[in-house]
């Protein structure tokens, strides 16, 4: 038997490295178990967020939104750039060093804060113990007072579309084409397939997203969600509903012939190269002994109360892996919440208060709760909206697409739920998040003092649409 551990974290996505080092900050002697290596055989650390997730697809969305800019909005402003071109290898090499970069970085600031990386895979056994089976099969078993497990997720593999190499990826090998298909196929209109959409669609690929729903963004409020389909089809996504896919067929080697059904019948899609975002499920496998004393939900997350506590006395579970959206900033947030209990303060999460956003252009951005649902759930609210073409500096930006939106309780005044379709609107989006968590009215909004000219200042408009009172439209 090894050392012995305050904590254990099993997993070093934004979950788990977050609660490493907030552990270690406490003063708890922590390690941190993780089984991905590259090919040197070295510990692989961010998870899917720092590796094949947020940050290189948000690279990637950054050059293509300069790209599009300098090819269709530079003109209107008097810069000739003509011939702008893209060398998509140079621009996948960018991403990767970026990766590397954070990922590196993740490993000084366990060194720096004291937190004992163990690589390998971590099997938690009843007791609080913890196997670990690194790279080379030797079995290794460490004892914790508390374990968090952050095992995140993995995409969702469909029998339809069998991932084959080059020609039908997931998240991961969508993240490394770095040449632009003629055309591209994608099964799932969800936020991976709209942003993954968006970059090629950028660089010239023909792009065809098959969506089995028939709604168009239905977890978002009914107006982004309307906007957003207007706006990324006017950018050239062909977005097809109520299209399932039932088949695929690699065509010489060299293209997929996909087989979906819609509202028509039979329908066939021949593409060059097909992503597969359907989603993700949490990835348990091994994960547990037998008598581990966690459970698991009817859909295979780690079942975890509101404290993110397990079955098993001392056993906590953050991220992908249990209830609720999959973001890194709800895995993060949960992992300190977490690890300051088990240092015995007093922590909880607000789940109602989580940002969402997806990196389109314009991007779409919301927390709280959406129109329809307000209506579902009959609660009595007022609508105050702005458009982003009634904003000086979003002229000057160029980027006048797009509204705020914001929900305030009819009866209270309270700030219910903020929705923005918009050029910065992940930026934005955090004024909404704050005003919600220090239960804001519209008229605490009303009465602060945004800067003039900003952006921002379409916020402080919508909360004065929530009684009328826009200055800027009429
Ligand atoms: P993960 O990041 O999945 O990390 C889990 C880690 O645990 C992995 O490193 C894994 O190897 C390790 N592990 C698993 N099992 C074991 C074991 N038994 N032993 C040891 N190690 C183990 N979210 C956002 O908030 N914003 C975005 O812009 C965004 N963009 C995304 C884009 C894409 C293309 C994808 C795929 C996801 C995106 N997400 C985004 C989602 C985000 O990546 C996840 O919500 C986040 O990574 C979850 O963090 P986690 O720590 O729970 O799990």
């Amino acid at each position: 038997m090894a050392d012995k551990f305050d904590v254990i974290v099993v997993g070093a996505g934004p979950g788990g490295y977050v609660a490493a080092i907030r552990a270690a900050q406490l003063g708890l002697k922590t390690a941190c178990v993780e089984k991905w290596v590259d090919d040197k055989g070295t510990a692989v650390l961010g998870g899917t967020c720092l590796n094949v997730g947020c940050i290189p697809s948000k690279a990637l969305l950054e050059t293509t939104h300069k790209l599009h800019e300098a090819q269709h909005g530079f003109a209107a402003q008097g810069i000739v750039a003509d011939n702008v071109q893209i060398d998509t290898k140079k621009m996948v090499e960018r991403k990767d060093q970026i990766v590397k970069n954070l990922t590196g970085g993740i490993a000084g600031l366990f060194k720096a804060n004291g937190v004992t990386l163990l690589q390998g895979t971590g099997k938690l056994l009843a007791g609080k113990k913890v196997e670990v089976t690194d790279k080379d099969g030797n079995v290794s078993t460490h004892d914790a007072e508390n374990v968090v497990l952050a095992s995140g997720s993995v995409p969702v593999e469909i029998p339809p579309a069998p991932l084959t190499e080059g020609l039908i990826l997931d998240n991961a090998g969508a993240l490394d084409i770095d040449e632009a298909p003629k055309r591209l196929g994608i099964i799932g209109a969800g936020v991976i397939g709209l942003e993954m959409g968006s970059i090629w669609a950028r660089c010239g690929s023909e792009v065809t997203v098959l969506e089995a729903m028939d709604d168009f963004l239905s977890l978002a409020d009914i107006d982004v969600s309307k906007e957003a389909k207007k706006l990324l089809t006017k950018q050239g996504l062909d977005i097809k509903l109520g299209a399932r896919c039932t088949g695929t067929e690699i065509v010489d080697g060299k293209e997929v012939k996909v087989k979906y059904t819609d509202s028509n019948g039979d329908q066939e899609l021949v593409v060059d190269k097909l992503i597969v975002a359907v989603g993700r499920r949490p990835q348990t496998q091994g994960l547990l002994s037998e008598d581990s004393g966690v459970k698991l939900d009817e859909r295979g997350f780690i079942f975890v109360d509101e404290s993110c506590r397990t079955d098993a006395p001392g056993v906590y579970a953050i991220g992908d892996s249990v209830r609720g959206p999959m973001l890194a900033h709800k895995a993060s947030e949960e992992g300190i919440m977490v690890v300051d209990i088990i240092a015995g303060h007093k922590a909880a999460m607000n789940y109602d208060c989580i940002p969402n956003i997806i990196y389109t252009f314009p991007e779409l951005a919301w927390v709280g709760k959406t129109e329809q649902e307000l209506k579902s759930e009959g609660v009595k609210y007022k609508v105050g909206k702005f458009p982003f073409a009634a904003s000086g500096r979003a002229m000057a930006a160029n980027a006048t697409e797009g509204f705020v939106k914001m929900i305030a309780d009819e009866a209270t005044d309270r700030i219910l739920g903020v929705h923005i379709v918009g050029g910065i609107a992940s930026e934005l989006i955090a004024q909404g998040v704050i005003a919600m968590e220090f239960s804001s009215s519209a008229e605490d909004l009303q009465l602060t003092i945004f800067a003039h000219p900003t952006v921002s200042e379409a916020v402080h408009e919508a909360a004065l649409a929530v009684d009328g009172h826009a200055i800027h439209v009429a």
